[in-house]
């Protein structure tokens, strides 16, 4: 397992210096603030719907790591997808950091995420990028946060 590991440490490491899909989207269709007061880590979530399918997904803030990470890799994940095909890993996402679902089950990159499931505080740095993105689907105007 611990090449595993080195694996995922590397993935989420690279993302964090370069972030994927890093900025503020100008013609976003939604946006949303997600915040995680436990580790003071901050995400703006904007995206770009059109019929029912993700053209353009970004991310904006600042956070740890592995928030920064997650952000990155979801937005990787996402762009374009369709809003039921996000649904659907958003699902996969929860149940993996959960515990729930094995990461051979979890498609791409995604799955590097496994190793924060025995940290429970961790699992809200990673869970944070996808509430936010939640919340800007339903349009909500609050910030959310990991703590309500
Ligand atoms: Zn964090």
């Amino acid at each position: 397992m611990s090449d595993l590991r080195e694996l995922y440490q590397e993935v989420i490491l690279d993302h964090n210096k370069h972030p994927r899909h890093f900025g503020m989207l100008e013609d976003a269709t939604h946006h949303a603030q997600g915040k995680n007061p436990l580790c003071g880590d901050e995400v703006t979530i904007y995206l770009h719907v059109k019929d029912g399918k993700i053209e353009e997904i970004t991310f904006e803030g600042h956070g740890c790591a592995i928030s920064t990470a997650s952000a990155s890799l979801m937005t990787e994940a996402l762009q374009g997808k369709s809003l039921a095909e996000a649904q659907a890993l958003f699902d996969t996402f929860h149940a993996l950091v959960a515990g729930q679902q094995p990461p051979e089950k979890v498609p791409g990159k995604l799955a590097v995420f496994a190793g924060v499931r025995d940290y429970p505080t961790r699992v809200k740095c990673a869970i944070l990028a996808w509430h936010t993105l939640q919340a800007a689907l339903e349009g909500k105007e609050q910030p959310v946060s990991t703590e309500e």
